[in-house]
């Protein structure tokens, strides 16, 4: 089975490749518009639509007058494919998936170029442009068989790179017990994990968001339609783009090195988990916890910190066990299995009747990662063959992890 994955770079072009590149997005726009408005012309006078082979002989005739010559500077296999998607779109349109394809604008128009792109070193070779420098952040092992390239409203390009890899059809190799982890997602720590590491919300990312608070407050005191108010706006865009690469950036580094250290990770289905944290939530800004990040903030994080555990876990050949939705992570006791119905928002330690002392988030993860290891078919004769509370782990099976056909369905 061959799976395909994408990576993205920002591009650093010089200034000569940044208006090649502009160039180019700007030819490809002008002959998809160009293609639309003959298809519309043509229409209106004969009731009848141009196919692509008819529009790629006009392109052809149209690079060989002087008016249309610069046409010949751009990447041709580029142009034709501007005129491949636009068919593709009427086809959509007429199978009624799609509405009438529209004009492009400068604002809108997504760049693609997905043949002849090579990729060496840190460096992407795009025809007509050269090879352009890209912040390669994480190796590709794959092969390259596409490339879209974007630029951001701050002006930035980035490539995004489609590989396909193959996937072997031989069932996940069984996880070693020692290697699996409970996660308890939360609100004050970003995660805590069974084997008691605290991973905290970076410092920068919270700074980020009050610069954001900040820009959105001077934004709406401006004036509407006046220059300042665009100004703010600008101002508030790029700060949501820092924000968000730092965010990206951070739980990249975090998903990936989890994936690499754990052969099993346990995490809670979040939609639950979501309701319980907008409670705790309230009650705790209420309580005055100003250190909170913001609900919809940390919501979008947990989102993508989940989406990239389900596909590096694939990728890396591990397992992930997402435990039901009912089930009472914080209120069991991981020592003695009891459950505590006393347990309130605001206790962060508790004790259990059997003596022990937990601390919510620890006891938490602790128990995610017994239920969770249920999921993950555990190496037979290791010496932890039994679960927190003396239940029986399910040793491996020669059939692909149900965690992971679980995770996917979701
Ligand atoms: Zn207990």
């Amino acid at each position: 089975m061959v799976l395909h994955r994408a990576y993205r770079f920002r591009m650093e072009p010089t200034q000569a490749q940044n208006e090649a590149l502009l160039r180019m997005a700007g030819a490809r726009r002008w002959v998809w518009n160009w293609g639309l408005a003959r298809r519309k012309e043509v229409y209106a006078a004969t009731g009848k639509g141009l196919s692509y082979q008819q529009q790629a002989a006009e392109l052809t005739a149209l690079k060989k007058q002087p008016a249309t010559a610069w046409l010949r500077e751009a990447d041709s296999q580029l142009l034709q494919q501007a005129l491949q998607d636009l068919d593709r779109a009427f086809k959509a349109f007429f199978e009624r998936r799609a509405g009438y394809p529209r004009f492009k604008s400068k604002k809108k128009d997504q760049p693609c170029f997905p043949q002849r792109v090579k990729v060496e070193g840190s460096k992407v070779y795009i025809p007509k442009v050269g090879w352009v420098a890209i912040r390669q952040s994480q190796p590709i092992d794959c092969p390259v068989k596409g490339a879209t390239f974007k630029r951001d409203t701050q002006g930035h390009w980035y490539v995004t790179l489609t590989a396909g890899f193959e996937m072997p059809d031989a069932p996940l190799p069984p996880a070693d017990p020692a290697r699996v982890v409970g996660i308890d997602l939360g609100l004050k720590e970003f995660a805590v994990l069974s084997d008691g590491t605290h991973i905290a919300p970076p410092k920068f990312y919270r700074k980020g968001l009050s610069k954001l608070r900040r820009a959105q407050r001077a934004l709406s005191r401006k004036q509407q339609g006046s220059k300042n108010r665009e100004k703010a706006r600008k101002h508030l865009n790029r700060i949501h783009a820092k924000v968000r690469n730092q965010r990206q950036d951070w739980l990249h580094k975090l998903t990936t090195g989890l994936v690499q250290k754990y052969d099993g990770l346990c995490i809670e289905n979040l939609n639950l988990k979501g309701m319980a944290r907008t409670n705790e939530y309230r009650h705790r800004r209420a309580a005055g916890a100003a250190s909170l990040l913001s609900k919809s903030v940390l919501d979008a994080a947990l989102g993508e910190f989940r989406r990239q555990l389900e596909y590096k876990t694939v990728w890396h050949r591990k397992h992930l066990a997402v435990i039901d939705r009912y089930f009472p992570s914080s209120k069991l006791c991981s020592e003695c299995g009891t459950l505590y119905t006393g347990l309130t928002l605001s206790d962060r330690v508790w004790t259990c009747g059997c003596g022990a002392v937990h601390d919510r988030d620890l006891n938490a993860a602790r128990n995610i990662r017994a239920e969770g290891i249920h999921k993950i078919p555990v190496a037979v004769g290791h010496p932890e063959t039994q679960n927190a509370w003396g239940g029986d782990i399910r040793p491996a099976q020669g059939r692909p992890s149900p965690s992971n056909q679980e995770s996917h369905g979701l």
